[in-house]
């Protein structure tokens, strides 16, 4: 191992996940998979050859940029989607790779025209409608433009879907703002389909919308956290359980992230640890050093308050956590030594730590915790 630490991505966990997904939805409900942001932190490379095996063939990313490694490793038949950003100067790229992507303006559309005449190839394109989210979507007045455009140039397009993103299904307190949202799309699919406008799917839900307004589900559903055994929000998470009169976490992580001892130290009663005065020892203390740090992904808001496992213990991460180590606080442990593992993220016998865990310490998000991950720590496939 080069490395001062790895990912390890359980299969079980991703089959079980896809497996809990599927039955939730139906059969008649695509699943698409979306691994924008290195697949959440997980690795794109290697999660998108383990969901091909767990069935899923369809996946989304945020741009050109993770469109090319996505076009690296996944299967032939496997659909992709760019949601946001891509070159005009790439769309024939696009195209001609049978990428998928979002139209959110009447320019993209030209220019995709352009793109599929050069190559005698139709264009296959998601239109995405603003419904109130105000970020990437096409107002009424852009739609119309679109339309028109649209069907004087059919021959250059495959409409493969008419869209539109929630701004915060995760939260209830957003819910009248989903109403909206969700009307106004109804509207405008019905106002297209007046127009001659049909998509091969209709899809709007993320994961929080799918599981609180099941009804969103159209077509197809953009799943993002969900598959990777996290929860958009407690609230979601909650709300879920209370529902089906379920105890246990139906999801299951399929991160996890281990390290090893690099060292071992005494520090005397009195004593402070790491820099500054963040942590003095209130009585004599074994320490052990670990060769990970906030350059590493693991946030400087752990200082004081992380949480690793070693030996099963949960134990705290005492000091300011550094650019490339952390120090946690193994006083307790029977005979700690360099090269025992530690778990940053995952299960050690029987023990768990949560990416959740991590974030209610930070105030950050599932999210955020996971896509801080660099993509140069190594990803291994377990079972
Ligand atoms: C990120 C994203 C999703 C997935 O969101 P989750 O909350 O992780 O399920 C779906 N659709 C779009 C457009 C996105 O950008």
């Amino acid at each position: 191992m080069n490395s001062t630490s790895y990912i390890e991505l359980s299969r079980g966990a991703l089959v079980s996940n896809f497996d809990f997904l599927k039955s939730l939805y139906g059969e008649s409900i695509e699943i698409c998979s979306v691994i924008k942001a290195n697949a959440y932190g997980h690795g794109a490379r290697q999660y998108v050859p383990l969901a091909e095996q767990a069935g899923v063939h369809t996946f989304a990313v945020f741009s050109s940029e993770e469109a090319r490694v996505v076009l690296q490793v996944k299967q032939k038949g496997s659909r992709l989607i760019i949601l946001g950003s891509i070159n005009d100067n790439e769309l024939g790229w696009a195209i001609r790779n049978g990428i998928e992507f979002y139209v959110f303006s009447l320019d993209r559309l030209k220019k995709a025209k352009e793109a599929s005449e050069g190559l005698n190839m139709p264009a296959a394109i998601h239109l995405e409608l603003e419904t109130g989210m105000n970020r990437t979507g096409l107002s009424y007045p852009e739609l119309r433009k679109c339309v028109n455009f649209l069907s004087e140039n059919m021959e250059f397009f495959r409409i493969k879907g008419i869209c539109t993103h929630f701004a915060g299904a995760e939260s209830i307190a957003n819910y009248t703002r989903l109403s909206r949202q969700t009307r106004l799309f109804r509207g405008r699919l019905a106002w297209l389909k007046e127009k001659g406008i049909e998509a091969e799917q209709v899809h709007a839900a993320c994961s929080a919308a799918s599981l609180a307004y099941p009804r969103t589900r159209f077509d197809m559903v953009r799943v993002g956290i969900l598959q990777y055994g996290f929860w958009p929000s407690k609230e979601i998470y909650i709300q879920y359980m209370t529902r089906m009169k379920i105890q246990s976490d139906p999801l299951r992580r399929i991160i996890s992230w281990k390290s090893k001892i690099m060292d071992i130290k005494k520090v005397k009663t009195g004593e402070f640890v790491s820099y500054g005065m963040a942590y003095q020892a209130t009585e004599d203390k074994l320490i052990a050093i670990v060769p990970v740090g906030y350059s590493n992904g693991y946030s400087r808001s752990l200082s004081n308050q992380g949480r690793v496992l070693i030996h099963g213990e949960r134990i705290p991460v005492i000091g300011m956590v550094n650019m490339n180590m952390l120090i946690a606080d193994v006083s307790l442990l029977n005979n700690p030594k360099p090269g025992d593992e530690v778990s940053l993220i995952g299960h050690q016998n029987g023990a768990e730590i949560t990416v959740a865990s991590f974030s209610d310490f930070t105030n950050q998000l599932n999210y955020e915790m996971l896509t801080r991950l660099p993509s140069s720590i190594p990803r291994y496939i377990v079972d």
